[in-house]
Order: C-alpha cells, then structure tokens, then sequence
C-alpha cells in the first residue's frame, strides 16, 4: 500500500477521487499529518468511521515501525529509525536556544566512501522516498516534542544524488499546507556530485548549499573523498558560483580539520582563495572520532589558529561546535556502530 506522507496535497486530492472521498478530506488529512503529528488514524477524530476505514484499506500510515534514541550529554538526540523493509536510517535532534535543528538522511548506505564519514563505510542499499525524509521531521518532531525551525540534509546519503526525492520533500516542508518551514531554514549539503548542483540552481525553492569541501587541492581531496575523481573540486565550485549567482544564497564550505591531513598555513591560504573567489562562508568542524575511520581530530589551539588564519584574510567563518560525540551523532556513525563495524 502506499504510504500517505508520499503524497503533495494536489496528488492526494486527486487519489481520493478515486475513493469516492471528497477533497475537503484530503485537506482535514493533511491537517492531522502535518499540523498534529497524528500517527494512528483513530486520532482523526474529525474524519467519520466509513473514511478512516477507506484509508486504513488503502494507505500505510508510517515510513517507520520504530526507533532506538540515544541522548547525549549536550541535549541532542539521535534517532537510530526503522524502516519498513528493516533498514535503518538516522536522524539527529539539535536543540540550540530558540533554534531546533534535524539532521535528517536520504538513502540507506552511501556510494561515496569518504574517509571521514561513517555512513561512507556502509554500502548503498537505495535512496529514501520523498515520504521517508519526511517523516523523519514529523517522527522527531513528536517524539522529542519540540517542533523543528530547521532542516539539514547532512544525514546518510548524497541527497543530491536523490534529487527527484528530496526536491519534493523539500517542496512539503517548505508548504503551508505541511510543516511550512521556510527555505532559508533548509539547507542541502553535498559531497559535490555536479549533476545535482546544477539541478537544484533551477529548482523553486531557494534553500541554502553546503559544499562539503574539505580539502584544497585534487590530489588531497581525491584521497579523502573519491567523489572528486569523477567531480573535481573546481568544477563543483563554478556550479556553486552559479547557484550564488542565481538565487544570492551565499554558499558554505564545510571544512573537517584533520590532523596532520589538512591543517596547515598552507590549506588555510588555499582555502581563503577559494573562499573569497566563491564569495563563500566556512565552516570549520572538528572531527568526530570513530574506531573504524583513520583521520584524527586536531586541537584546540590548531582549531584556532586555523580559524585566525582565515579570519585575517577576512574570510567569514565560524567553528562549529561537536554536538553529540557521546552518541555517535555524526553522520552515519551510529547505523555503521549498531552494524558492529
Ligand atoms: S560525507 Fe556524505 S557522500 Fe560522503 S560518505 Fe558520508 S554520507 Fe556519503
């Protein structure tokens, strides 16, 4: 049966003829889902016996038939969420002052392998649909009982290589009629695959980019992530300069510092260039160890004077902060530990 949360309001009025059920159902529905996380129909109670069995006969409620949460010391939370077929998938719960933040997936595995990411290690299975990202939100959203201001796709997955899943879901979200999360609020993060880039210069909702950069030359980038051998970095970046150009979002770069890989005067000086040539912001993240990858994290100071480096280039940048190292929050850190990899 199909799942309910697949479906953009226009669709499911349309499905609903098919079931002798007038729009106006369609819409009382998507009040129940979006507007008061019901996740059983007999919390409609709006909706009369003879229409909540007609539903019930033709949909499935829920993407997920359950969680594992682990709660870390700083207040965030992680998701550990069963799909229907058994996979699993993570979300991770941000709270910070006003601003509540999900981190949510878009595949199960991830092609791309790098080296510093946990969800690289466990291989691809298959994307997620436009239902079970956002399902994610709403699942979280009352579990946590917090609503979510924020969204990031920095979860399991290449979200761009899921483009047609993830555009809708972002269209949900971002709709009055669903949980109406503006689009300054969503950001999409890649790990640079270019296809997608350019798809998502043309899309309608003008969410935020996030390059997952990393490092400053091929030869480097290609050793931590394989992707830029099939997408070199500097082509990325042009695609990242176009969707600056077209939709006045400023780009972020995501840096990782990884001891002794990336750390040096000479990366920083690099990374300025590419950052003022992008008209770009960075964001410097420290490492998050994990038994089965490699890198090591780099000091504090060595954080520092990375940051002061950039800074006296006058390149807007921010250290942010480790959340949730305790629970294994960064991405794909818990599915792959839960694997016993
Ligand atoms: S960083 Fe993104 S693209 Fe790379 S392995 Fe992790 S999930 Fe996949």
């Amino acid at each position: 049966m199909p799942f309910l949360k697949e479906y953009s309001l226009p669709e499911l009025k349309e499905d609903f003829k098919r079931l002798g059920l007038p729009g106006f159902r369609a819409n009382q529905v998507f009040h129940w889902l979006y507007k008061k996380g019901a996740r059983h129909f007999a919390e409609m109670n709006n909706l009369p016996k003879e229409a909540l069995q007609i539903l019930a006969e033709n949909y499935e409620l829920n993407t997920f038939t359950g969680s594992n949460e682990y709660i870390s010391q700083d207040g965030s939370r992680k998701y550990l969420l069963k799909l229907v077929d058994s996979n699993q998938v993570e979300a991770v719960f941000i709270p910070a002052g006003e601003r509540n933040t999900l981190c949510v997936s878009t595949q199960v595995g991830c092609k791309f392998s790098c080296g510093m990411c946990a969800s690289g290690l466990k291989s691809f299975v298959r994307h997620l649909t436009a239902g079970e990202i956002i399902d994610q939100l709403l699942y979280v959203q009352r579990q946590a009982k917090s609503k979510i201001t924020n969204i990031v796709f920095m979860g399991m997955g290449e979200p761009l290589e899921n483009y047609a899943n993830v555009s809708q879901s972002i269209r949900l979200i971002n709709s009055q009629e669903g949980p109406g999360i503006a689009a300054r609020r969503i950001t999409i993060s890649t790990a640079g695959y270019l296809p997608g880039i350019a798809k998502l210069s043309a899309f309608d909702c003008q969410v935020n980019l996030s390059l997952s950069l990393h490092a400053t030359t091929d030869e480097q980038r290609s050793k931590l992530m394989p992707i830029n051998k099939k997408y070199p970095f500097k082509e990325v970046l042009k695609a990242c300069a176009d969707y600056f150009q077209k939709t006045s979002r400023i780009v972020t770069l995501e840096y990782i510092l990884l001891r002794g890989f990336n750390d040096t005067l000479a990366d920083a000086q690099r990374l300025v260039t590419i950052a003022r040539d992008l008209k770009g912001k960075v964001n410097l993240l420290p490492f998050n160890p994990f038994p089965a990858l490699k890198y090591k994290p780099v000091s504090q100071a060595t954080m520092e004077q990375f940051e002061a480096w950039l800074k006296n280039s006058k390149v807007p940048v921010t250290i942010r902060e480790s959340r949730g190292a305790d629970i294994y929050a960064a991405c794909g850190q818990l599915a792959a530990n839960i694997d016993g990899r």
